[in-house]
């Protein structure tokens, strides 16, 4: 029987154990927080957006999205479904095609894994943190608390640095280097990010419906059409997050990054002209701010006026067709600078890690070292907002978890 020691007791770590043991294995999990699968228990704001039903490879970004491909087939959504029947968990699967447990409550998810890998008689050892890995002559040697144990196969699924007050590490990486794989620097990813402006702090607190076009080099990279949120640090919001991967890729690399916002994505640009015309035609004697005060988050307009080049006490009657126009262009295409990313501490994934070249996809065993292998998001691979990472992570645990028993 294969003895296999699995490092990380996340969703990719779960699954991979349960698959294994399955398999025939024995199967031991070392998880250095004091319970497995903190991350799914604070996932989707407590709800846990456990899955898509149709992921692909779009769905991911890393140096070879294609990585994914296999994976993903493997784990297919019926597939998926009838694990979580066979643990006692029932979807909810939703007409966008996110999926969450049944009962709404993340907390479901981690019981029923809970629950499974106790009756499949899974050893976990909480509280253990892997200080090492390594591999003397066919055997493995798991360094951790000072105890050294023996296995003939090790997967490492620590994750990644992402929301390090849930337990996340840049362990994996550091293992991985050890065993002479190359790791693609690591970036916060569906995370907030920081402007830099004069004016946002003076907007804090606004949230409101937008369309986002993200430049990266002055070229259009990505485009989200959501709720945005200003913050004293920058902004964040849904549509924030859905054009974050690129945008601190695009920072670490050092490019420019700017984001547009268009307020009032429900008007094309000459209706908005058209609307504001008529608004200050039929309210002649009120001031700009006053009109505005009727399409706009109030918070929004002096910063607004102020970019427009705009008094804002000046009467409407007395503005000139071409602040007209300016204030309709930047309500449309308001540019701020992108500075940077709130970290990883607030990220919620991690694109980098571990370089997917070096790794079989069919089985996710290290190509350098026979015995070793990698799941979920230690992987240079990241998954869109939706249920895409947990779907990599139960599908790359899957796969590492059958192979590794064989
Ligand atoms: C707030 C938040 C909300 C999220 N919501 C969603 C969502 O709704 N849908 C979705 O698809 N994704 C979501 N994600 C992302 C998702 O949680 C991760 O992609 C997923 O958990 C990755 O699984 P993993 O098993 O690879 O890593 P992890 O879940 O991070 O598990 C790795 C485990 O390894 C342990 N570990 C690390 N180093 C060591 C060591 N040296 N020794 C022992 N143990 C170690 C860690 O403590 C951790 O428990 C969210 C993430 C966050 C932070």
């Amino acid at each position: 029987m294969n003895k296999i020691a699995i490092i990380g007791g996340g969703a990719a770590g779960l699954m991979a154990a349960l698959s294994a043991v399955r398999a025939g294995a024995d199967v031991t999990i070392y998880e250095r927080n004091s319970g497995v699968g903190k991350k799914i228990l604070a996932s989707g704001n407590g709800r846990c957006n456990i899955i898509n039903t149709a992921s692909c490879t779009d769905d991911y970004a890393g140096t070879d999205p294609e990585f994914t491909a296999y994976a993903l087939k493997q784990l297919s959504f019926d597939y998926f479904v009838n694990f979580c029947t066979s643990i006692g968990l029932l979807l909810d699967i939703k007409e966008d095609g996110r999926c969450y447990p049944l009962s709404n409550e993340a907390k479901s998810v981690l019981i029923a894994f809970k629950s499974a890998v106790s009756d499949a008689g899974i050893q976990i050892l909480t509280e253990h943190t892997v200080s090492a890995v390594s591999k003397e002559k066919h055997s493995f040697v798991i360094d951790a608390n000072h105890e050294k144990m023996i296995y003939n196969k090790v997967l490492i699924a620590t994750g990644s640095q992402a929301a390090p007050q849930l337990g996340a590490t840049d362990d994996g990486y550091r293992f991985a280097r050890g065993f002479g794989h190359k790791i693609v620097p690591a970036y916060p990813s569906l995370v907030q990010l920081h402007l830099n402006s004069q004016i946002h702090h003076k907007m804090a607190g606004v949230k409101t419906h937008a369309d986002v076009t993200l430049y990266i080099g002055g070229k259009a990279a990505a485009k989200a059409t959501g709720d945005i949120l200003f913050a004293n640090y920058g902004i964040s919001g849904l549509a924030i997050l859905d054009i974050s991967q690129k945008a601190s890729y695009a920072l670490m690399k050092q490019q420019r990054v700017m984001l547009s916002l268009d307020l009032l994505p429900c008007f094309d640009a000459q209706t908005l002209e058209r609307t504001l015309s008529k608004l200050c035609d039929s309210l002649p004697r009120h001031t700009i701010d006053t009109v505005l005060s009727g399409l706009l988050p109030a918070k929004t307009i002096p910063p607004l006026l102020t970019d427009a080049g705009i008094n804002h006490s000046k009467i409407v009657s007395g503005l000139t067709p071409k602040e007209h126009q300016n204030l309709s262009a930047i309500i449309k295409n308001w540019k701020f600078e992108v500075s940077g990313t709130h970290g990883f501490k607030h990220a919620e994934v991690s694109g980098g890690g571990i370089a997917t070249v070096q790794i079989n996809n069919k089985t996710m065993e290290s190509k350098l070292t026979s015995g070793l292998y990698f799941a979920g998001e230690v992987l240079d691979i990241v998954g869109r907002r939706g249920g895409y990472n947990f779907n990599f992570a139960w599908a790359s645990g899957m796969i590492a978890g059958k192979e590794m028993a064989k």
